[in-house]
This record gives structure tokens, sequence and C-alpha cells, in this order.
């Protein structure tokens, strides 16, 4: 490892609830939130069931609400800089559509969340460590759609739309040959980056919100560090992910290519609650290789690396049966 002073983690796998707001609409239509948060410890929420029964979920941390960005990141810190140590770190945001996955991962140009806060950090952790480490940062945009991966980097040329198929390296680890990888200076520059990629994201469909429901969208950034006393050299991933929604299409509702992205999703979100729960009960075989996103995250997730969940929820009554979908992945995974 890099440095001595090792951030320490009760575990390698963490899950963080955060609840979203009840939004205009709903307050208008008068919509009540089946969510409660009164007097239940800082790790744990209650959901009111139809039936009128309550379930009790616990986290390693739950948000509220009203809980900023800042509250957010404060809590996500300690697992991202562990990236500068040499550690493979995983941050996902899993949950329906609407519930806030890309308000928490990207945020917006006012209240930016986790992916630029993350960048800050590193930033600010290799300039103080200037002295005895050097540091290199660089990032990648990709998205998995229907089991394709697209280079969200490539610009405008045909490199966009070559075939990305995930390899196996010379040291073993998992790499995806050909993605473009950009070299960030500032955290400002990366914004920048991670907006010409969703810029890219939208081309192709009708509605950009429409699409990136439906694709995850990853964002790797790479870590090659130097130590300038003993000359020891260290690559490691942070990867930053907005999973697809995770909320069920009617099979009435779904046909033709709808049908088809629907069941690309349930397969990969289902592939990554396997993998997950199949690290978190250290079981011996891990399916790493049952979709494209598993497989590509395959040497960022297991071993020493660091893994958290966003688990994002509603709270209104009429996203209950999701929440509830949403609340059991998670108890899976924990
Ligand atoms: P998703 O990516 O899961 O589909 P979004 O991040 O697009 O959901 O969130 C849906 C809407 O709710 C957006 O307008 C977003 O700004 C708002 N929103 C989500 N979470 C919060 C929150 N914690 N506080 C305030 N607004 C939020
Ligand atoms: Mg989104």
């Amino acid at each position: 490892r890099l440095n001595n002073e090792v951030i320490e983690l009760k575990g390698n796998i963490r899950v963080f609830c955060r609840c979203r707001p009840l939004n205009e609409k709903e307050i208008a239509n008068g919509s009540a939130s089946v969510v409660n948060f009164e007097s239940t410890a800082e790790e744990e929420l209650q959901v009111i069931c139809s039936d009128s029964s309550k379930k009790q979920f616990k986290f390693d941390y739950v948000f509220k609400p009203e809980d900023s960005q800042d509250a957010v990141f404060a809590q996500t810190k300690p697992i991202v800089g562990s990236v500068l140590d040499g550690f493979n770190v995983c941050i996902f945001a899993y949950g329906q559509t609407g519930t806030g996955k890309t308000f928490t991962m990207e945020g917006t140009p006012d209240n930016r969340g986790v992916n630029y806060r993350t960048l800050e950090e590193l930033f600010r952790i290799s300039e103080e460590r200037q002295g005895t480490i050097k540091y290199e940062l660089l990032v990648s945009m990709l998205e998995v759609y229907n089991e394709k991966i697209r280079d969200l980097l490539a610009g405008n040329s045909s490199e966009t739309t070559k075939k990305l198929e995930v390899k196996q390296a010379a040291d073993g680890s998992q790499e995806v040959p050909g993605l473009v990888e950009t070299r960030v200076y500032g955290a400002d520059g990366v914004w920048e980056i991670l907006k010409s990629g969703n810029r890219v994201r939208s081309v192709g469909s009708t509605s950009a919100n429409e699409l990136s429901s439906r694709s995850h969208c990853l964002v790797r950034v790479t870590v090659m560090g130097e130590n300038l006393i003993n000359g020891q050299r260290t690559k490691s991933h942070l990867w930053l992910v907005d999973l697809a929604g995770s909320e069920r299409v009617g099979k009435t509702e779904a046909e033709g290519e709808r049908l088809k992205e629907s069941q690309f999703i349930n397969k990969s979100l289902s592939a990554l609650g396997d993998v997950i729960a199949a690290l978190a009960t250290k079981s011996g075989h891990i399916p790493y290789r049952n979709s494209k996103l598993t497989h590509i995250l395959q040497s960022s997730l297991g071993g020493d690396c660091k893994t958290l969940m966003f688990v994002q929820i509603s709270p209104s009554s009429v996203d209950l049966t999701e929440t509830l979908c949403s609340l059991n992945f998670a108890t899976r995974v924990r």
C-alpha cells in the first residue's frame, strides 16, 4: 500500500439508503409518505405497508429526505479516499427511476453530487501527499445498454460506436481495451468531461431521461500512484455507477424493444445482486460472468475492494411496491 494510514472501514461492503422528498406533484395530489424515520436509529427506517403493518430495514446509514449532498458526501468520503491507497472502489446508485440516483451521483450544477465531490477530494488528498506520492488521474465513461458497451468519451468519431468488450489483461484483471482515458488535472475539468459524456449518451434517444433510465452509466477513475521515497507504484480504479431503473415493467406494458430492454436490465441488476450477495456471504463462486455490468467490474468487486451501494427510494404511497422491492434487494446484499 502507498500509505500506511489506511482508513479503517467496518467491512468491504456498505449499503446506504437515501429517501428523496415528496415532490410538488405528489404534495399537490395529497400523496402520503409511507416511509418513517421517527423513533428509529440513524441507520434504520420503517415502511408502512398497505395493510398498515410496519416493516423495519437496517442499513449502514440512512439519509432522510432533507439530508443534503454535503451530508451524503460526509459519509461517502472515507470510502473514496481509499482508492488513493491502492484499493479498487465501486459506488452504485440503485433504485426505481425518479428516486434520485442521478441526483446522488451527478447532482445538479448548483448542488453537485458524489462524482464531482469525489474527484475534488481525490485532488485535495493528492496535493496533500505531493511530497511523498505522485498521483496521475484518468477518467473514462461508458454506458451499458442491452448488454452492449458504449464509450461516452470517444467523441463523435466512429470510436463511439466501436464494439467494446471485456478482456482479461496479462495480470489477470479485467479490462476494456480501447476505452478512452482522459487525463484530468482538477475537479472542474472532470465536471466538463462528464457533461460531454452525458451529451453523447442522450444522442439517438427521444428523451435523455428516458434512455438514461434504461442504461447503466459508469464513470471510471484510474489512479496511478508512485511513491517518491521507495519507488513503489500502484494502479487502482474507482467506479461511479448510475444504474438503470430497477422498476419492473409489466408484461402487458412492454413489448418489442421495450421488453428486450427490461429483460436486459432485470438480468444485469439481478446479476449484480447475486455477485454482491455472494461476496457478502463469502461464498466460493462469484458469478461475475452473468452480465456485462458485473464482468466489467470483476476486478473492482470482491477481494479487498470496497463497495458502496446507495439504495434510492421514494417516500410516496404510490411507489410502495417498488420501494419494498428495492429495500428487499438491499437486504440481500448487506
Ligand atoms: P433517477 O436518476 O433515479 O431517475 P433523479 O436523480 O433524476 O432520479 O431524480 C428525480 C427528480 O427528483 C429530480 O428532479 C431530482 O432533482 C429530484 N431529487 C431526487 N432526489 C432528491 C433529493 N434528495 N432532494 C431534492 N431533490 C431530489
Ligand atoms: Mg437518472
